[in-house]
């Protein structure tokens, strides 16, 4: 039996990432930036209005208060998007609206809450004139032209992941595509006598074929391209013909056939395509594990190949394919958040091996805990349904009594935890 790190660490040595792609901004959230990304405008490309107000020389304004109230002429008005062409001079003022560049001559904004512009409203008294009743410090309400990028400046560098804020970023840069580390696409194969797809009637006898579909929606979560070949019965033939279809995939992700019973086949029908090794994984669930490297034609595919139990599959997955297709996208953190959380149930441990069981993590008074989901079955999916973490439960040891501390690997991060 190997430790859950070699596998890993031997699944990663034979996947790389993958090549560039460009793509429309908005098509590559989650992806990874495969070039810097450089300027070619300056943001903001003027000095600017921060506030809506009156544009003014600092000069002119010193010392007004309520009751040193500063009169100024009102010479004209600018929007955003629009250049005053004239320039403001010691007694004069410009009305300026956020983001309007700054009048030549100007050098503070002073918004309107500080002037007497209501009132003036109000007894229709002379728009020509403004009463500045404050004194802002000088450059007030200014921002400088550069202050957030200067042209020819690298932005975000070869390798960032791209969030909605980076997204928003190059889009500020004018940027229409962006050249991202491409998404891999990972064939999925079900095998299985019994299974029958979804949609169809269940006859005595048969289950229907879920593995294929938590697989496909992991491998989304996780920014890779799934495609589901279908169900693969458990005979040579039907699988060989099978898997020569994900020649065209980045990765080949099957489920079910690679324990020790007559029908699981899958580890001599992928020994016969290529090199296959056949692992007893030290952990629970997901023991036996199948890894190799499917070759036709001079194409090489990674293959992984989980136990059929559903949610052997599902853990499995996020050991070992989900950290695979993250490499490929270009990632370089692996790890899901993990909290250390105070147990409020006993999990068992039986037989030596680590076991991922499924539980509920919640907060309170500043502490994580966690309680099981109910019966740890591997053939029980609605388990899963239940956590939003895995228990890590040490190897080689009795388990996890209740008030111990565990750390939990969580499924989801969402909300305050
Ligand atoms: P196997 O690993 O092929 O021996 O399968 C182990 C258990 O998982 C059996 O009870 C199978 O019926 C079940 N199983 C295998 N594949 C699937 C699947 N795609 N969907 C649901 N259950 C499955
Ligand atoms: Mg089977």
């Amino acid at each position: 039996m190997i430790p859950v790190e070699e596998a890993l660490e031997k699944i990663l040595n034979n996947v790389s990432i993958l090549e560039p792609e460009s793509k429309p901004i908005m098509e590559s959230l989650g992806q990874v930036m495969a070039e810097d990304a450089c300027s070619n405008v300056t943001i903001p490309p003027l000095d600017n209005s921060a506030m809506d107000g009156y544009a003014v020389q600092w000069e002119s304004i010193k010392g007004a208060s309520d009751s040193n109230k500063i009169e100024l002429e009102v010479i004209g008005e600018v929007a955003a998007g629009y250049i005053y062409e004239g320039e403001v001079i010691p007694g004069t003022a410009v009305r300026i609206m956020t983001g309007a560049p700054v009048p030549h001559g100007a050098d503070t904004v002073v918004q309107f809450e500080h002037t007497d512009e209501e009132d003036r409203k109000n007894i229709a008294r002379s728009s020509k004139e403004i009463g500045i009743l404050r004194e802002p410090e000088k450059g007030r309400n200014v921002r400088k032209a550069g202050e957030d990028v200067t042209k020819g400046d690298t932005v975000l560098t070869k390798g960032t992941v791209l969030r909605p804020q980076e997204i928003g970023v190059l889009a500020s840069l004018g940027y229409a595509e962006v050249k991202v580390v491409r998404r891999p696409v990972i064939a999925i194969m079900a095998t299985g006598d019994e299974l029958v797809d979804v949609g169809q009637p269940l006859p005595s006898g048969k289950i229907y074929n879920s593995n294929a579909y938590s697989t496909a929606a992991q491998v989304l979560r996780y920014g890779g391209i799934p495609h589901i070949l279908g169900i693969g019965a458990d005979n040579r033939e039907a699988l060989s013909k099978m898997i020569i279809k994900a020649m065209d995939a980045d990765m080949l992700l099957t489920s079910g056939g690679v324990s020790m019973g007559d029908y699981d086949i899958v580890k001599e029908v992928l020994a016969d395509h290529g090199s296959i090794g056949f692992w007893s994984v030290y952990m629970k669930p997901g023991k036996p594990l199948a890894f190799g490297i499917l070759e036709h034609e001079g194409k090489k595919v990674p293959h992984l190949g989980f136990p059929g139990n559903p949610v052997s599959t599902m853990v499995t997955f996020e050991q070992f394919a989900r950290p695979a297709i993250m490499k490929m996208l270009g990632k370089t953190d692996f790890a899901k958040p993990t909290v250390k959380a105070i147990s409020e149930s006993r999990f068992k441990n039986t037989d030596g091996r680590r076991l991922y069981a499924r539980g509920t993590v919640a907060k309170r008074d500043e502490k994580y805990y966690v309680r099981s989901t109910g019966p740890q079955g591997s053939g029980i999916l609605t388990s899963m349904t239940k956590a939003n973490g895995l228990v890590i439960v040490p190897e080689n040891t009795d388990g996890v009594h209740e008030g111990d501390e565990v750390m939990v690997q969580m499924l989801d991060w969402e909300g305050e935890r």
